[in-house]
């Protein structure tokens, strides 16, 4: 009863944006969640590909709680120790030179578009600069990450959008090819699509896009947001490529439930890009944000995460490999690592409702995707777990 009068409050006051599912989640242990009647969930969306640690971590809230007592907040106009540690750990752990920390995976994109339009700017004077993006692509809701995200139906009442954007289709390196001009100054992609659809990068389009970006000067920005912090088995997932961008995004996981993100550079764009006064925040990098980011940084390499998922991913690819084998209705599988989805030929809205039905967490991508983006901590029992409920719904 309690669960029906949240609802109903929520209903009654917070701006209708989202169809949400019909469960009060209350509090986690592990991979599990429990809503306010007590009920049990696997979870294989861990807050959209956030909840890396799953929930109730020990060693994670110990160093928030220690943070909230120390200091929270000061500003960007002094330097805080937690901030200045988790940046140096976020520049070794990605190979690259300079990071500015944000609120959200959208500002770190606007914040990476900013730059690529400051670095072209200060090289040829010019402001008519031009942005290719591609289809069926999500980098965000604000308008500037909104105008390179390749989706109509979330663009469309918000035109027009800021810059010159052109849009090439994912893994066509031809459609890339043929909206480069003198005036491009960033290529920029998800090196593998969430939200369109879980569709992973393809080698030879990688390299092919980081070719003709290196020949033309032209800035290459992979977003990472959902597809790094260790979710590939890679830290990020170009280093399974061996494709490094000019300019990255990251988000999601990197703060493991509290909201942060950053983008990063090397050092060659940092000095010919953003100068004081060029950008800033008020709350992005503050000292409790850097002890968050910081901390799951530490978590990461001591317990080995990035190994363990890709044990542990590989068992979830072969498990659904397995499934599709099975089941007439899943048309396609795709993915890497912890970032898996199947493509059905019938609704996936239906699954994902049954499933919460069963206790199983899962959510949908694109049109007919299911996608599994659960805590990078799961065990093999879990994934058995969660097959075994999706065999009795398909
Ligand atoms: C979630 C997401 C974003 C937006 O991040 P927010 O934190 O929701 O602002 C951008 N890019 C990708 C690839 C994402 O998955």
């Amino acid at each position: 009863m309690e669960g029906k009068k949240i609802m109903d409050q929520a209903e009654g006051h917070i701006l209708h944006t989202y169809n949400r599912y019909p469960a009060v989640l209350d509090h986690g242990e592990g991979v599990y969640l429990y809503d306010t009647e007590g009920k049990k969930y696997l979870d294989f969306a861990a807050g959209i590909a956030v909840q890396a640690l799953g929930y109730g971590d020990e060693e994670y809230n110990q160093a928030l709680k220690s943070q909230v007592d120390k200091l929270i907040h000061t500003s960007n106009l002094y330097y805080n120790q937690p901030v200045s540690e988790a940046a140096e750990k976020l520049c070794t752990v990605s190979g690259l030179d300079r990071v500015f920390f944000t609120n959200s995976g959208t500002e770190a994109i606007e914040g990476a578009l900013k730059t690529a339009k400051k670095y072209a700017y200060d090289k040829d004077g010019r402001t008519d600069h031009e942005i290719i993006a591609m289809n069926h692509s999500f980098h965000g809701r604000s308008l500037g990450a909104l105008a390179v995200t390749g989706n109509a139906h979330y663009r469309e009442p918000f035109e027009p959008l800021p810059g010159i954007v052109r849009f090439a289709d994912f893994n066509n390196l031809e459609s890339v090819k043929a909206l480069v001009n003198d005036k491009t100054c960033a290529v920029i992609m998800e090196t593998i699509q969430g939200e369109g659809g879980i569709y992973p990068a393809e080698e030879g389009f990688l390299k092919g896009v980081k070719e003709i970006c290196r020949e033309r000067d032209i800035l290459l920005i992979l977003d990472e947001i959902q597809c790094g912090m260790g979710r590939t088995g890679q830290m990020f997932a170009w280093q399974g490529y061996g494709v490094k961008p000019d300019i990255m995004t990251c988000a999601k996981a990197l703060g493991c439930g509290f909201p942060v993100g950053a983008f990063l550079m090397t050092e060659e764009v940092a000095e010919a890009s953003l100068k004081p006064g060029d950008h800033g925040t008020t709350y992005g990098g503050n000292p409790f944000a850097g002890a968050v980011i910081s901390k799951v940084l530490d978590i990461f390499a001591e317990r080995g995460i990035t190994e363990h998922v890709r044990e542990i991913g590989e068992y979830l690819q072969e498990q659904l490999c397995q499934l599709k084998s099975e089941y007439s209705c899943i048309a396609a599988h795709r993915g890497r690592g912890l970032m898996q989805g199947l493509e059905l030929t019938v609704p996936v809205g239906e699954v994902s409702n049954k499933a919460l039905e069963q206790g199983l967490i899962l959510i949908t991508a694109g049109n007919n995707v299911l996608r599994f983006v659960p805590p990078l901590v799961i065990e093999k029992e879990h994934v058995d777990e969660m097959i075994g409920i999706l065999k009795k719904i398909l």
